[in-house]
């Protein structure tokens, strides 16, 4: 088969907005809170309900009016006769009788005519008298109803990241089940010859499945639900059969055989199942070959087969293309800046994504850039953290230049 003619590259700035050009938000569904944890929320969550529903006691002490108290001291205590005792989750209404206390204990309803709550530490009790010796303010000890949240409040809000407190307060609102969007449906697939499934022997010339792996790692970081078809040989419709496979999956990620060599027959073999090209070959550095085709609401990622390059243009591209399915509000890695610590050679005018550690500096956090940048040493994944933006047009880094830097591990981001 001869190569395909050479193109152009795509800027990588209009491969992305190609990509999200093509991503739509997935429908929402209704999950349980208990396995809701980094689903991303459907729409506003309002509460129903004052939180917390009552003034309350924040203490154990004792519930009582404010001139009561006026003027107590040590020398001088205020007695007040104990007129009832208040547990959490009382249900009792009757009023606080003047010059009197009620016994109240953390949580429980202020009974009505309750200021404040002097905390048991600062009274002494005397049989059904209680000793205080120190004055109050209004409000002091005490929670008021809805001082957390109240009733109509927007208390989540569209396309947030649910986190452990998200869940504690959709339980506190009084829900039990939360509408998420959809996690997208994701295929994954290997390709080539020379790759064979680990647990297998290695002949000659062979390596192992790196892609299948990481592929489905990310995927599911990102919130996929992945699952892995296998490999595949460099055959003409080799691929056929794992597609058909994958009719009801939202997308299909592939690695390898997307390239200009001669037995890369990824892109051909996708024309001719009908999937039309948004993409081919992007101005990246690694990830050049990279193609992107889309087939009614379906849509396939070819990906490099180098195991550093599949991985860069998964968490710059398709990461982006997931997160704007499941509808989050911010897409993409964050960024932020760093003193770069040490120097780097680069070649060509594609977009670099370097490798690199991000550690604590004084001041400004410092970027160590490892030392390999070849895009099949898959260790310079392994033991950094961090992607570096290089504009194209840049030969040299030298140590203290400030650099962006994208951190890859964001176990829980807000949004
Ligand atoms: P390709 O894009 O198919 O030419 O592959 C580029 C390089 O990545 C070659 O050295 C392949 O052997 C290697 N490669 C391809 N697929 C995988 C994989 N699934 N795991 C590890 N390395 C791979
Ligand atoms: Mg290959």
């Amino acid at each position: 088969m001869p190569s395909p003619r050479r193109k152009k590259l795509l800027p990588f700035d209009r491969a992305l907005a190609r990509t999200l050009s093509v991503a739509r938000r997935l429908p929402p569904e209704t999950v349980p809170l208990r396995s809701a944890l980094g689903r991303v929320l459907h729409g506003d969550v309002r509460s129903r309900l004052n939180i917390p529903p009552f003034d309350r006691s924040a203490m154990d002490g004792y519930a009582v009016r404010v001139a009561d108290l006026e003027g107590a001291s040590r020398e001088t205590p205020a007695v007040l006769e104990v007129a009832a005792v208040l547990a959490a989750g009382h249900r009792k209404k009757q009023r606080l009788p003047a010059h009197c206390a009620a016994r109240i204990m953390t949580g429980a309803a202020l009974p009505p005519g309750a200021e404040a709550v002097v905390m048991q530490e600062y009274t002494e009790r005397r049989g059904d008298r209680v000793r205080v010796f120190y004055p109050v303010e209004p409000g002091e000890n005490c929670g008021q109803v809805g001082e957390d949240v109240a009733r109509g409040q927007v208390v989540l809000a569209d396309g947030r990241v649910l986190g452990p407190a998200d869940l504690g307060m959709l339980g506190a609102t009084g829900r039990e089940r939360v509408r998420v969007t959809r996690r997208p449906r994701v295929a994954v697939i290997s390709t080539g010859n020379e790759v064979v499934a680990p647990g297998g022997r290695l002949g000659p010339g062979q390596i192992h499945d790196a892609n299948g792996y990481s592929l489905l790692g990310l995927s599911s970081r990102v919130g996929a639900d992945a699952r892995f078809l296998g490999i595949v040989g460099d055959r003409p419709g080799a691929l056929k059969k794992k597609l058909d496979r994958a009719r009801k999956d939202d997308a299909i990620l592939l690695s390898g055989g997307v390239s200009v060599g001669d037995y890369d027959l990824v892109r051909r073999q996708l024309l001719d199942l009908g999937f039309k090209e948004v993409f081919w070959r992007v101005a990246m550095k690694p990830g050049k070959p990279v193609f992107l085709g889309k087939r009614g609401k379906q849509v396939v990622f070819g990906l490099p087969g180098n195991p550093v390059s599949v991985m860069v243009v998964f968490e710059m591209l398709v990461r982006p293309y997931f997160e704007t399915l499941v509808g989050k509000t911010r897409v993409g890695l964050p960024r932020m800046t760093a003193t770069l610590a040490g120097r780097v050679k680069l070649r060509g005018s594609r977009r670099k994504f370097l490798r690199g550690l991000l550690a604590a500096g004084e001041g400004r956090p410092i970027v160590i850039p490892y030392v390999n940048q070849k895009s099949g040493v898959l260790r310079s994944m392994v033991e950094c953290n961090v992607l570096i933006d290089v504009p194209g047009e840049f030969d040299e880094l030298v140590a203290g230049d400030l650099v962006e830097v994208l951190p890859m591990e964001v176990p829980w981001e807000t949004s």
